[in-house]
C-alpha cells in the first residue's frame, strides 16, 4: 500500500499565508490595483474571516475590525440553538480556564478546553464542520459518502456532520486505536474499517484511492485548507479575545500536532499579531511510541511548513497518562491523552527555565475514549 502524501510546499498557499501574516501584523488591509494581487487579497481575507473591502478610489486602507474581523466570534448568552449544527459553531468560544493547581510563582497556566465541542467532544468538530460546509457550499446537492482516515475524533465529527446533512461516512481507523472507537462511530451511523497500520497518516493515500474508485468524497483532514482556516478564523481569534478579557501576559502556547492544523494557525496568528514574544511549543510522541491524535514532525505535516515553532517536545505515553490523571485529581477535569502530553511538555519546559507569565495549553479532547488505556495504566501501576 502506498502513501501519496508528500506535504511539500505549495507556492500559492505560501504567498497567501505570507499576506495573511502581513495583514495580521499591520491590523489593516491595503487594496492593490493589480487584479491578480486583488484575487490573492480576497483569498487571504477568506482565511481571516473578513468581508472584502469596497476598495473605493479615494480610500485604499481598511482596518481589520471594519471588515468584521471579530464578528464571527459571538458568545450566545442564553444558549438557545436552532439545530445541533448551530450548537457547534454558535457555541464557540470553547472555554479558557485557569488551572489553579499549575499556576504558581510568576506563572499563570490556562487551558483551552476543546472537549466542549458537542459532536466529538474534541477540537476536530471544528474541522468536520468547516470541511463539510465548504464541500457542500461548492456541491450543494451532493449526496456523497464521506471517506476519511481518522484516529476517532475527526471520524466522530464527520459522522455527526453526515448525520445532520443527510450524508454517509466510511471511516478508516489504524489498528493501534482503542476498540471503543468502533462502537462510538457505529452508534453515530458510520461504517468503520480497521487498517493494519500504526498511524492514520500512513493510509491516507489508500483511502484517497478507494474513495476515487468507489465514487466517494475524501475531504482529507491532512491536506484540506479548511482545517487550517477554521482554526485561524475561530480558534485563534477566540483565544485572542479571551486572553484580552483575562488580561493575560501571553508568553506561550503549547499544543499537540496531528495534522498540525490548530497549532500552525495559532502560531501564524499570534506571532504575526504579537511578535516573537509569544512562543509556540509543539508536542509529539517520543520516537517509536503512540499517543492517539498526535504524531512526530518528521512523519510530514502540511501547515507547519509556513509557520514558526520555537520548540518541539517529545513526550512518552506514560507521561501523558500520568499528567492526565494528575489534572483529573487536581482540577477535576477528565482530559484525553494528548492533553496529558501537553501538560507533561509544559512541565518539562518550565523545569528547563521558561520566562514567567501566562501560558495557554490547548486540550484537544476528553478522557472518555481512552478508558482502556487508563484502565491498563491503573492496573499496571496500582495508582
Ligand atoms: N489531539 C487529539 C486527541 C487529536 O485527535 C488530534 C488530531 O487528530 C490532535 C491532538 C492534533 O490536532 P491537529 O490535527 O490540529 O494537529
Amino acid at each position: 500500500m502506498s502513501c501519496m502524501l508528500s506535504f511539500g510546499r505549495d507556492e500559492r498557499l505560501g504567498r497567501i499565508l505570507e499576506l495573511v501574516a502581513k495583514i495580521l501584523r499591520e491590523g489593516a488591509v491595503y487594496c492593490p490595483s493589480e487584479p491578480s494581487e486583488r484575487e490573492l487579497l480576497m483569498e487571504a481575507l477568506d482565511f481571516l474571516g473578513c468581508r472584502p473591502p469596497p476598495c473605493e478610489e479615494e480610500r485604499r486602507e481598511y482596518a481589520l475590525e471594519e471588515l468584521g474581523f471579530f464578528e464571527e466570534i459571538s458568545p450566545q448568552r442564553l444558549r438557545v440553538f436552532r439545530s445541533t449544527e448551530e450548537l457547534l459553531y454558535k457555541n464557540w468560544p470553547t472555554p479558557l480556564v485557569k488551572l489553579v493547581s499549575l499556576s504558581k510563582g510568576g506563572f499563570g497556566v490556562w487551558a483551552k478546553l476543546e472537549s466542549f465541542n458537542p459532536f466529538s467532544m474534541s477540537v476536530k468538530d471544528r474541522i468536520g464542520w468547516s470541511m463539510v460546509s465548504e464541500f457542500l457550499a461548492k456541491n450543494p446537492s451532493a449526496r456523497a459518502i464521506l471517506y476519511e482516515a481518522t484516529s476517532t475524533n475527526t471520524g466522530m465529527a464527520l459522522a455527526a456532520m453526515a448525520a445532520v446533512k443527510g450524508l454517509k461516512a466510511k471511516l478508516y481507523l489504524p489498528a493501534t486505536i482503542q476498540r471503543a472507537s468502533d462502537v462510538i462511530l457505529r452508534v453515530m451511523g458510520a461504517e468503520v474499517y480497521r487498517v493494519p497500520k500504526t498511524l492514520t497518516v500512513d493510509f491516507v493515500g489508500d483511502v484517497d484511492e478507494l474513495a476515487r474508485r468507489e465514487g466517494g468524497v475524501h475531504l482529507n483532514q491532512f491536506e484540506n485548507n479548511a482545517n487550517f482556516k477554521v482554526h485561524l478564523r475561530y480558534t485563534a481569534k477566540e483565544l485572542d479575545l479571551q486572553a484580552r478579557e483575562a488580561s493575560l501576559s501571553l508568553k506561550g502556547i503549547v499544543g499537540g500536532i496531528g495534522t498540525s492544523g490548530h497549532l500552525s494557525a495559532l502560531s501564524l496568528y499570534f506571532k504575526s499579531r504579537y511578535g516573537e514574544g509569544v512562543r509556540i511549543y509543539a508536542v509529539q510522541p517520543a520516537p517509536g511510541t503512540v499517543i492517539p491524535g498526535i504524531r512526530r514532525v518528521e512523519s510530514g505535516m502540511k501547515w507547519l511548513h509556513y509557520v514558526k515553532v520555537d520548540r518541539v517536545v517529545d513526550v512518552q505515553p506514560d507521561e501523558a497518562i500520568e499528567h492526565a490523571i494528575r489534572i483529573a485529581r487536581s482540577e477535576g477535569l477528565f482530559i484525553g491523552l494528548s492533553s496529558g502530553a501537553v501538560v507533561a511538555a509544559f512541565e518539562r519546559l518550565r523545569a528547563g527555565g521558561l520566562e514567567e507569565g501566562d501560558y495557554v495549553l490547548v486540550f484537544p479532547d476528553h478522557g472518555f475514549k481512552y478508558i482502556e488505556r487508563f484502565s491498563d495504566y491503573l492496573e499496571r501501576t496500582k495508582s
